[in-house]
């Protein structure tokens, strides 16, 4: 049963014991998931935005291992700059550069997609241009620094290798480029989620049903891909960062994080509840938040309540209603979700909602 907290009635320090035992008895499961998503990116780069700043940045990048520079003009110059860069030094620095300067009305037709190592870039049209093709010769570019001020791949978090940074921004520079610089050779991150078709309700009889997991999803990493009959989603490994509101969002547990996987986090959830209630502890609450907030919360000297007990997660999404009711069912008075600045606004939209309040309650950290 579980029960409203009342905290004058609560022994802090015989809490804090209890919660010690439990985190001495029983850890939580650790990532065993391998990695086996791998980038393969070789360093060709390309730059969108206006041409003094995708030729400035070059100026910085060249001589630094990447394979290749093209500069693609996609936006005028800034208004106090002449539309003709007419910078000597500047234009001398990079005249060696391959540069293509789009109109307006290409400029808006330019599609970018992909990832790191595998990012295409088309304009659009009856006979559609393939850019890396006809720039460089190759198949794909390997990786985009963007420097318009509405990046032209319009989604909420890019794909690994997609670099958008604000030249005007002194203070961002020269961490970005050499972030920049550093992304070439292989990268492996793991395939966090995996589907369970029979339980998803994405598509029935033909007829298109649940889209909740479409709609959070930041990366923009899950398609609906249809079939003869059915459609059914599917997640893009080399899109998807593991943010993980799809599973927060699925109410049919179709999609299951694999950092750690479900049935270990519900397990360990049972298993601390029932310890912790062994040692004396009173009104459990359970806390779930990522390792950058707890770390945020030390270095502040942050010491939670004794009777507060956190899951530590990669990302808060990597808990969805599978967890929050466990816990609830295994004796917890509360289970809060700390949410933090950094997050995606979808997923913050979506902790927001009703629906998902009502399963937990939601604390912001900070402004
Ligand atoms: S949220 Fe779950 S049930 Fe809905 S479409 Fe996505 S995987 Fe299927």
């Amino acid at each position: 049963m579980n029960q409203r907290i009342q905290l004058a009635s609560l022994d802090d320090q015989r809490n804090a014991e209890a919660r010690e035992t439990v985190r001495q008895r029983i850890s939580w499961p650790a990532n065993l998931t391998p990695a086996n998503v791998t980038y393969h990116s070789r360093g060709h780069a390309l730059l969108l935005g206006s041409e003094r700043d995708t030729r400035q940045a070059a100026r910085i990048l060249q001589g630094r291992g990447l394979a290749s520079l093209t500069l693609l003009f996609t936006a005028p110059n800034a208004a106090d700059v002449d539309q003709e860069v007419t910078d000597s030094d500047l234009l001398a620095a990079t005249e060696i550069l391959m540069t293509q300067a789009l109109t307006r009305g290409q400029a808006e037709k330019l599609h970018i997609s992909g990832h790191l190592g595998m990012f295409k870039a088309m304009l659009d049209g009856d006979e559609p241009l393939d850019l890396a093709r006809a720039l460089i010769q190759r198949e794909a570019f390997d990786l985009i620094l963007d420097l318009n001020t509405t990046p032209c791949l319009p989604v909420e978090l890019p794909p690994p290798g997609y670099v958008v940074m604000q030249w005007q921004n002194v203070e961002q520079r020269s961490d970005t480029l050499d972030d920049f610089v550093g992304l070439v050779g292989e990268f492996d991150k793991p395939r966090y989620f995996q589907v369970n078709s029979d339980l998803c309700a994405h598509s029935t009889s033909g007829n298109i049903g649940c889209t909740r997991c479409l709609d959070v999803c930041p990366a923009d990493a899950i398609s609906s891909i249809k079939g003869r009959i059915e459609s059914h989603i599917e997640i893009d490994p080399f899109l998807c960062q593991g943010v993980g509101s799809c599973t927060s969002a699925c109410p049919t547990g179709a999609i299951e994080f694999r950092l750690p996987e479900t049935r270990r986090q519900q397990d360990t959830l049972s298993a601390w509840l029932s310890a912790y209630r062994e040692a004396g502890g009173q009104a459990p609450v359970l806390r779930f938040i990522t390792h950058d907030s707890q770390d945020a919360e030390r270095a502040a000297g942050v010491v939670p309540a004794g009777h507060v007990i956190d899951a530590p997660l990669e990302e808060l999404g990597a808990a969805g209603h599978d967890q929050w009711l466990t816990a609830l069912a295994s004796g917890a008075a509360e289970v809060r979700i700390q949410l933090h600045p950094n997050m995606p606004a979808r997923l913050s939209a979506f902790f927001d909602r009703p629906g998902c309040s009502s399963a937990c309650i939601a604390e912001r950290l900070g402004p």
